[in-house]
């Protein structure tokens, strides 16, 4: 099975799958390896991947960072079957089901400053997710039978891996469009 995350940078992709892979350590099992009933799910984190294995066409100077090759992230992901992806970009790409983070775009904007990022860079995200971007791609890719959208804004790393481990071992239901950020733009 494959399971995609993803989300606007910001919305805490990294920092739940984290919780979610210690929880999976303090069981004994690799902490890169999630288990799922019979089956145990590698987590991989595509954006390292793309720096690691240099799976980009360019470097984009002014927004300082690089433009993903997607077609050679594709071919890198064939054949990976029983993973966990971790991405801003991980909706692309064919999942069983995809996670997708939302975080309301004042927070998400505080968050991305307090990480360090421009203020410029901050507000672009946070208007993005208040245009429900992500979401939108993800349903159109996959369909709203497969999406899972999980509101991060009032949740501890925590509480956001443990509704990520229920979409993994199917207790959750499918759901989009339940948030509503669009007031942040008014
Ligand atoms: P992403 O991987 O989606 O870009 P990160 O996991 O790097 O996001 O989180 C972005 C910032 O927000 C980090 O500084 C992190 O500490 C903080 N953060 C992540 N999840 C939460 C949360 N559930 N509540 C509050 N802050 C969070």
């Amino acid at each position: 099975m494959r399971v995609a995350v993803t989300g606007t940078p910001g919305t805490g992709k990294t920092t739940a799958t984290d919780a979610l892979a210690a929880r999976a350590a303090a069981d004994d099992s690799p902490s890169d390896r999630l288990s799922v009933g019979d089956s145990t799910l590698k987590i991989v984190h595509l954006n390292e991947v793309l720096e690691d294995e240099a799976l980009y066409t360019e470097v984009d100077e002014d927004r300082q960072s690089k433009v993903a090759d997607m077609d050679a992230l594709e071919a890198w992901l064939e054949g990976r079957d029983d993973v966990l992806i971790e991405s801003h970009l991980a909706h692309h790409f064919a999942a069983d089901r995809v996670a997708v983070l939302r975080c309301e775009p004042e927070t998400l904007e505080t968050r991305l400053t307090d990480r360090g990022e421009t203020a410029a860079k901050a507000s672009e995200n946070a208007e993005s997710e208040a245009l429900d971007v992500i979401l939108g791609e993800a349903v159109d890719r996959h369909g709203l039978e497969s999406v899972y959208e999980i509101d991060t804004t009032n949740r501890t790393p925590e509480e956001v891996a443990s509704a990520l481990e229920a979409v993994v071992t199917g207790e959750r239901e499918p759901s989009a469009g339940e948030v509503d950020f669009v007031g942040y733009l008014a």
